[in-house]
């Protein structure tokens, strides 16, 4: 008898900013202390999870050329992850996992993370598995610590490496233009950038989280725009003077407020409305200040099933 093959699942994940990303001191196991404000938002990859006679991973879209397609892809080791969590062999049905990528690699929006995320989802939904979003986001946690984010979304607190999630809720949508630098950055380096900074001269160290919190809360881009405060932002900066120019020329452009993205190097821009974003965008394109700029709305919801496809 033959068996029936599962069509193919694809999954939608946004991209994450930080709002608020105060970083503590190392911690014995080598990590720091993260205090942050997530929020999810709309530049998204796309990830599509198949049974297949020819296994791996392919990437296609922004940053192709510097995503591993080997056992290092992070949405391969979360495949590995749920197959070991469930006890189940990923190499018998065969798995192809397809990216396609619209969020920036190596940028400090997470994208390897959403990736992973993805294909959680995609995976558990392929092959309907009664897991709930709680058991997901544990698996989630073990892959990666800004995993259980991208696949719940929306907008929260995280704490320790940014894996333990409480939900901010936010009535309200913000408006974003978001500029691709050149190259990525790695998110190690910048972290012992900081460390080296600190270790020179204590830089000033971004305030409490409350204020973040009211001002969410409020909705107002305006309150909002004068919290957003990123401890990595002074390291990614030394790392690549160049980003003083590209926040600046995005201010200058308009927006309320710039801030580098976690580790960086993509610049968000807090802008006042949804046309206000869209006059940003344009100006800060023809700043030359960076490769490319997107507009993207926060808050979003996470990893969801956007349909079954017929090809891989
Ligand atoms: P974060 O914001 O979580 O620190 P990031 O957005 O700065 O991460 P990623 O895009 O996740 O960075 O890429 C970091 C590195 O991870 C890349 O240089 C790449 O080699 C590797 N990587 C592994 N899997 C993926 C993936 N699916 N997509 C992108 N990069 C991946």
């Amino acid at each position: 008898m033959l068996a029936v093959v599962p069509p193919p699942v694809t999954v939608r994940v946004p991209s994450k900013v930080n709002l608020h990303l105060a970083v503590g001191d190392v911690r014995p196991d080598g990590y720091h202390e993260l205090n942050t404000v997530f929020q999810a938002l709309s530049l998204t990859d796309e990830v599509t999870v198949a049974v297949t006679d020819e296994p791996g991973v392919e990437v296609v879209g922004e940053g192709q050329d510097e995503v591993p397609t080997g056992p290092s892809n992070l949405a391969w080791q979360a495949v590995q992850a749920l197959a070991e969590h469930v006890g189940k062999d990923h190499t018998e049905p065969k798995i192809r996992v397809v990216i396609r990528k619209g969020i920036p690699v190596a940028g400090g929006m997470a994208g390897g993370s959403a990736d992973a995320a993805a294909a959680l989802v995609g995976l558990a939904a392929l092959w309907r598995l009664d897991i709930g979003r709680d058991e997901l986001l544990t698996v989630a946690a073990k892959v990666g610590s800004d995993v259980p984010f991208v696949l719940q979304g929306g907008t929260a607190l995280g704490t320790g490496r940014g894996e333990n999630l409480i939900p901010v809720l936010t009535r309200h949508t913000f408006h974003w233009v978001i500029a691709f630098d050149r190259r990525g950055l790695s998110t190690p380096k910048v972290f012992e950038e900081l460390d080296r900074l600190r270790a020179e001269g204590d830089p000033p160290r971004i305030g409490a989280v409350e204020p973040v919190l009211e001002a969410l809360a409020s909705g107002d881009p305006r309150q909002l725009a004068l919290l957003l405060g990123n401890d990595l932002q002074s390291a990614a900066i030394s790392l690549r003077p160049g980003l003083r120019r590209t926040l600046r020329a995005g201010v200058n452009a308009g927006a309320l407020a710039g801030t580098v993205s976690g580790s960086g190097p993509t610049c968000a821009f807090l802008c006042a409305d949804g046309e206000s974003a869209l006059r940003v965008a344009a100006e800060l394109a023809g700043a030359g200040v960076c490769r490319t700029v997107r507009v993207a709305h926060g808050p979003v919801p996470g990893a969801r099933v956007i349909g079954g496809d017929e090809s891989p």
